[in-house]
């Protein structure tokens, strides 16, 4: 199947309320276009060079997010155009975000990063972390972020229960959020191509797909 028959087949699938974000990571500029070309406005990327690189080229009405671990030293390479940030798991990172938010004379939209995987070497805040973080008097006065929701990555395993019960911990925790501390929060990203399936069974309203649209990627080209 082609690059546009995938993505088209896995949007139709969707339920109402469930966000794609199409994963080009790796991917040429020219398979970008063939799912530009179906409609689909929404990409992400993980590395800022790449990101970089590819908003450059591509049409501009594109809105780019960034999905993988930022450094605080590359936030002013996406400030001016990033549409959402999906990755901030520190009260530093937020606040370099804002500060060259501001910069660019904008307001950029932020999502938190939760750890919900067993394994050590993913990314994300605990959830005392994130309270934390939401209720510090820096959060507070910053002017040039708007945290949207949440965002986690399930283990990477075969064991189908356990990731239910990640994503599903994950949707108690958004909803705490949201009842206690941040009611206009409405983003909850959780969901790749082995997993998006049970992360929309459990409350996902924005999914990250790459491979079940562009086949496997290629790390040593
Ligand atoms: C690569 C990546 C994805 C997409 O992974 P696929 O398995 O190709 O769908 C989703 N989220 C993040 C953070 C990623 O880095």
């Amino acid at each position: 199947m082609s690059v546009k028959d995938n993505l088209l087949q896995i949007k139709a699938s969707l339920p109402p309320g469930v966000t794609l974000v199409v994963v080009s990571k790796t991917h040429p500029v020219s398979a970008i276009q063939q799912a530009y070309e179906t409609g689909h406005l929404i990409f992400g990327e993980n590395k800022v060079q790449e990101l970089v690189a590819k908003y450059e080229v591509m049409p501009k009405d594109i809105e780019w997010h960034l999905i993988g671990h930022l450094q605080t030293n590359k936030v002013k390479y996406i400030a001016p155009f990033v549409s959402l940030i999906h990755s901030v798991d520190s009260l530093k990172l937020l606040e370099e975000i804002n500060k060259q938010a501001a910069r660019a004379g904008r307001k950029i939209d932020c999502l938190l990063q939760i750890h919900i995987a067993q394994e050590e070497t993913k990314f994300g805040l605990s959830h005392q972390e994130c309270i934390d973080l939401i209720q510090s008097q820096n959060y507070i006065k910053m002017n040039n972020v708007v945290i949207r929701g949440l965002m986690g990555m399930a283990s990477n395993t075969a064991d189908a229960a356990q990731v239910r019960n990640e994503f599903r911990s994950l949707k108690q925790f958004f909803d705490e959020v949201k009842r206690h501390f941040l009611p206009e929060i409405s983003i909850l990203s959780m969901g790749m191509s082995s997993d998006y399936e049970i992360a929309i069974e459990e409350g996902s309203t924005m999914i990250r797909v790459g491979s079940s649209i562009f086949g496997a990627r290629d790390y040593s080209v």
